[in-house]
């Protein structure tokens, strides 16, 4: 009897270690792609601010165009007024007249105003929009790189599960089915840990302490003993999960 229990509890720790490297595996299988994601999307994001800059740019430029066309107007509507200032007959034409060219004046030099502000906007937003195609650049270079890594990364860790999940068919074919049902139901429910270990007579799991005789049979794997606080299998520190 004393065989049987100590080959199936073997069995069973190595199941776990297995079962936690699996775990440890698809977590890095998940996390991968996922890392990918966000560098690519911190690139997409420095793509979008050039492409802001560079629309503000054209925006100010334009505007800048529009302001220079309207400074035009005024002065060609104000050498108009200042011919038409010889023809008036009354007083308050003439007044009315040179109003309108002092008006013209005021405009002109508020016109001007907003084209100076609107350079300065320009310059601002050539130096913006030159910082983020240097950040896109480099982001690109850091991105091609980085997916080559994950995804050689992504092939080692698949290569590896592969061969986990081959040596947990072979190590699940040597236990029997009820055990089989029992350890992955404990492991469904208990996060992924269905034997814990015991440590100076306490369960590792749960942390709640093993009657002594029982505690004694586990030490010479007479029995597989199942936790009362987590329902986990017991296995003696011997059997460690080390190594
Ligand atoms: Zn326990």
């Amino acid at each position: 009897m004393r065989g049987s229990v100590t080959a199936e509890l073997r069995t069973i720790v190595e199941l776990q270690r297995t079962d936690l490297k699996l775990a440890e595996l698809r977590r890095a299988q998940a996390a991968l792609p996922r890392q990918v994601a966000a560098i690519r999307a911190g690139l997409e994001s420095t793509r979008a601010a050039v492409g802001q800059a560079q629309a503000d740019l054209e925006e100010y430029q334009k505007e800048g165009r529009a302001r220079e066309r309207q400074i035009d107007e005024v002065r060609e509507g104000q050498l108009k007024s200042k011919g038409r200032l010889m023809e008036v007959r009354t007083n308050e034409e003439y007044t009315a007249m040179l109003k309108e060219i002092e008006y013209a004046d005021e405009q002109i030099s508020r016109l001007e105003e907003e084209v100076l502000g609107l350079m300065e906007r320009v310059e601002v937003q050539q130096v913006a929009l030159k910082g983020f195609q240097e950040r896109v650049k480099v982001e690109e270079e850091r991105f091609a790189k980085e997916k080559g890594t994950k995804e050689e990364e992504l092939e080692r860790v698949e290569a590896l599960l592969r061969e986990q999940e081959a040596w947990r068919s072979e190590l699940t074919s040597r236990l029997s089915e009820d055990l089989l049902a029992s350890y992955d139901r404990i492991l469904a429910n208990k996060d992924g840990v269905a034997a814990a270990q015991v440590l100076d007579g306490v369960c590792q799991g749960c942390n709640q302490r093993i009657p002594p005789q029982t505690y004694i049979n586990i030490k010479n794997d007479e029995v597989l003993y199942f936790c009362q606080g987590c329902s986990r299998i017991l296995f003696h520190a011997d059997e460690g999960l080390e190594g």
